[in-house]
């Protein structure tokens, strides 16, 4: 029997030229980009040779562009879960407009893969203090489950008094949302992001401990070096925002498939709805409520 302690891995299913570049304000920002596919499979490879399932949080408008390695990734037994659709951080719309761009990645994912997601996580862990009425919309759209709270000094706004393992969100609305945060350690964000490439293996495993959430992009796993592509005669911000993106997600990238072999050694990969059952009776009993300040109380 696997006695390992099991981490919730979780995977934002984004295409990186495709935000470049719409960043970049290219033309053809939108096509579908080969090399997406290629990342997509050093990832799956990955999660196959771990033995492991993930959740993959959707981005639509990627999604639109791939429905059928969308449609596979979920065949392989994946959860299909929303990151949104064009991947707009949420202080940035107003409530209609994050309902409706919800809404269009839930139709989006379904004509994909055939499943109805219950989990979100916001572009950038960006539901702030600014937004709590983004956790309204997701319970009146069928979300149970929500990922996107990551207490990483990183996000300026985020909310306060982010718990470190699963609970259960209570809304005003008498309704409630499964809260799934990213993990953190002490002040270290351990989850993913640049502070897997900076700390050794070994801290983060330390940092780690059963239901911890894990996160990663396709991008992180890709064999070549990403490199935007520029118009013809770029501007000086163009090649300034070209250079610095490919720059810092090259850097240490390598460093994040061979830390993720490191730390399967010691616990299972396991996607989040492989989980629920388990987490529902370890943690039903531990509930949040929102404060007007944006304190988690
Ligand atoms: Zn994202």
């Amino acid at each position: 029997m696997d006695t390992r302690p099991r981490l919730l891995l979780s995977i934002d299913l984004e295409d990186w030229h495709q935000l470049v570049h719409r960043r970049l304000g290219l033309e053809d920002w939108d096509r579908p980009y080969p090399q997406f596919e290629s990342h997509v499979r050093a990832l799956l490879e990955l999660l196959d040779e771990l033995d492991a399932l993930a959740t993959f949080f959707l981005l639509g408008m990627t999604v639109a562009n791939h429905r059928e390695l969308v449609g596979e990734i979920v065949s392989r037994g994946h959860d299909a879960a929303s990151h949104g659709y064009a991947h707009a951080r949420v202080p940035g719309q107003g409530r209609q407009q994050f309902r409706s761009d919800l809404e269009r990645s839930i139709e989006t994912i379904e004509s994909a893969t055939g499943r109805v997601p219950v989990a979100y996580r916001a572009p950038a862990f960006s539901i702030t203090r600014a937004t709590p009425w983004a956790y309204d919309v997701l319970a009146e759209l069928g979300f149970r489950c929500d990922s996107s709270q990551y207490d990483s000094p990183r996000i300026a706004d985020r909310l306060r008094g982010i718990p470190d393992a699963p609970y259960r969100l209570q809304l005003q609305n008498g309704s409630e949302l499964w809260e799934f945060p990213v993990a953190t350690r002490g002040p270290l964000p351990v989850g993913g992001g640049s502070y897997w490439r900076i700390l050794p293996a070994a801290t983060i495993a330390r940092g780690l401990r059963e239901f911890s959430v894990l996160y990663f992009h396709p991008y992180e796993f890709a064999r070549e070096p990403l490199r935007a592509s520029l118009p013809p005669s770029p501007s000086v911000r163009q090649r300034l925002v070209a250079g610095t993106r490919s720059a810092w997600r090259n850097s240490g990238r390598a460093l994040v498939a061979k830390r993720l072999r490191t730390i399967a050694r010691s616990y299972r990969l396991v996607s989040y709805d492989q989980a629920y059952d388990d987490i529902a009776r370890r943690y039903g009993e531990s509930t949040r409520a929102l404060s007007q300040e944006g304190v988690l109380v």
